[in-house]
């Protein structure tokens, strides 16, 4: 298996939103991948949240998601995704944070451990509920993930300028010298 969690599948700046960010292409049912699809992947997503995550230092006594929390970790990743992206759209409303704060009860309820990977990203998501400054948090015009912008001006447009930024750049300078027009 050649994948790996490399540091630009923890761009979304909060281990919720790296966890939501698990799917990639979520809006392209073609071409949407789950990492998540393979139990092994999610054994994998500890240790290298511990290592890139930006809450890392939050969370060092991190442990696995047994396969019994399975269904609940991934409920959770749901519900994280569909609050937060409606919440960016404008669109979140009571059901999908009742939604979203039931899977993190259920999630903390029956966690085996306190730093199980499901207990840590329900706190993260319960942070970002209270996040005093909502504006910071986009969806990557590229890839689709969500992320903080934690720039001083909030200017980012990309999770990662140096992958989703340099894409599209690529592929506009390529539509440019065949003469096609730009999205
Ligand atoms: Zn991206």
């Amino acid at each position: 298996m050649s994948f790996a969690w490399t540091p630009h599948r923890f761009s979304g700046g909060a281990l919720a939103l790296d966890l939501a960010n698990s799917v990639i292409l979520r809006f392209d049912p073609a071409r949407r991948v789950d990492r998540f699809a393979d139990p092994d992947a999610i054994l994998a997503f500890v240790p290298a949240a511990q290592a890139f995550c930006a809450e890392r230092w939050l969370f060092q006594d991190m442990v696995a998601t047994d396969a019994a929390s399975r269904p609940r970790l991934l409920a959770l990743r749901e519900a994280i995704d569909v609050h937060f992206r409606r919440r960016v759209l404008g669109t979140d409303d009571r059901n999908s944070l009742s939604t979203l704060l039931d899977a993190a009860s259920q999630a903390l309820r029956h966690a085996p451990a306190d730093g199980a990977l499901e207990a840590q990203s329900a706190h993260s998501a319960l942070r970002l509920i209270c996040e005093p400054d909502p504006q910071r948090m986009k969806i990557c015009g590229n890839c689709g993930w969500l992320f903080l912008d934690r720039s001083k001006n909030r200017s980012r447009t990309w999770c990662d300028m140096a992958v989703c930024g340099n894409r599209v750049k690529a592929s506009k300078h390529y539509k440019r010298k065949r003469g096609e027009p730009e999205p």
